[in-house]
């Protein structure tokens, strides 16, 4: 089969359009053709070696994906060579405490696919037949791939460990980014007010298409807390999404007294400095997550094959071409999701 990998970490120009052994399909497993898969920032942080993440050279990226059944292993029920399925990233290992209970984003031997598994760059994978949903009947692949990782994070942060409310505010920091641009959408589904800062006019204006109330530009207003402040009537918010990091003083500025702090990354990097005194004199909860639940990933999916929620697309390569695409990515020029066309 056709993939894109890379024999050793670096730059842009160490991914190759090769050949690979094509996988089969072990127990439980069933092998996918994917017609489409999306870029994600890990994607980079892997080929990079950033994320200091040990990985299984040669490697494929990738860890959204769609496309159809081509074959299945032993112990497979339920599905059939020709269903058209969309891959849920997260690999739990399906017995421990966490995944028995329903946590399988918690579990002890938790892997991401294209992280430290072989991703979805790819014209097939074998994945656990828990690892896949269904997509309806004409329902792009392309759309399918490019919500899935995004969406079920955004979902699991601010519904199930949020636990957002209709008539709650949300500050969302950043008007497009994957991520942040599905955690308007639901916050918005969920019945709240929605403020976003956004770094210029052009990202504010795709958040203002996706339902967001009021938006905050903060390459004018640098001030941005302040201002978020004064527009909530001196209250503050209910929630803020903020998976920068190093906007974290800000944010327990900005948020309401019993606000809760959302993060599920660190965009601006890792570590910074907090005055405590905002946490305790608030009442503020700091909540983080990563990926989500099987369970959230039926919800949110579903949300999005009836229309709901739609995924941001920019622009979409031929498999051939992740290394423009990665580019692109890595420069910040995308408005949207990337997306891979495969096959
Ligand atoms: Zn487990």
């Amino acid at each position: 089969m056709k993939v894109v990998l890379f024999r050793t970490q670096g730059g842009l120009d160490v991914l190759e359009y090769s050949d690979f052994p094509t996988p089969e399909p072990g127990d439980g497993q069933v092998l996918v053709k994917l017609e489409a898969a999306a870029l994600n920032r890990v994607d980079l942080w892997t080929r990079s070696g950033s994320s200091g993440i040990k990985v299984e050279l040669p490697h494929i990226p990738g860890a959204d994906g769609a496309g159809v059944i081509a074959g299945q292993g032993a112990c497979v029920s339920g599905w059939n060579v020709g269903d058209r399925v969309v891959i849920n990233s997260n690999l739990g290992c399906g017995h421990c405490p966490a995944c028995v209970a329903g946590k399988d984003n918690q579990c002890r031997n938790w892997h991401l696919l294209g992280e430290t598994v072989r991703g979805t760059y790819a014209e097939f994978i074998a994945i656990p037949a828990t690892n896949i949903y269904p997509i309806p009947e004409g329902f792009p692949a392309r759309q399918a791939a490019a919500a899935a990782l995004v969406f079920h994070t955004a979902w699991h942060s601010l519904i199930t460990r949020g636990g957002l409310k209709p008539g709650e505010s949300v500050l969302v920091l950043g008007a497009t980014g994957g991520v942040n641009s599905a955690s308007i959408q639901i916050a918005k589904l969920a019945g709240a007010t929605v403020y976003v800062v956004g770094s210029n006019a052009e990202k504010l204006t795709v958040a203002e298409s996706l339902g967001a109330d009021y938006l905050i530009d903060r390459s004018q207003d640098e001030n941005w807390s302040k201002t978020v402040y004064y527009l909530t009537g001196k209250r503050g918010v209910d929630v803020v999404v903020d998976n920068v990091g190093t906007t974290f003083p800000a944010s327990f500025r900005t948020a309401a007294k019993g606000g809760r702090i959302l993060t599920v990354g660190n965009s601006g990097g890792p570590k910074f400095e907090i005055d405590n005194r905002f946490i305790f004199s608030k009442h503020l909860s700091i909540i983080g997550s990563s990926m989500g639940t099987r369970a959230d990933f039926a919800t949110v999916m579903d949300l999005l094959f009836t229309g709901k929620l739609k995924a941001v697309l920019d622009r979409d390569y031929p498999l051939a071409e992740a290394r423009f695409a990665q580019e692109r990515l890595e420069q910040g020029e995308q408005l949207g999701k990337i997306t891979l066309t495969i096959g």
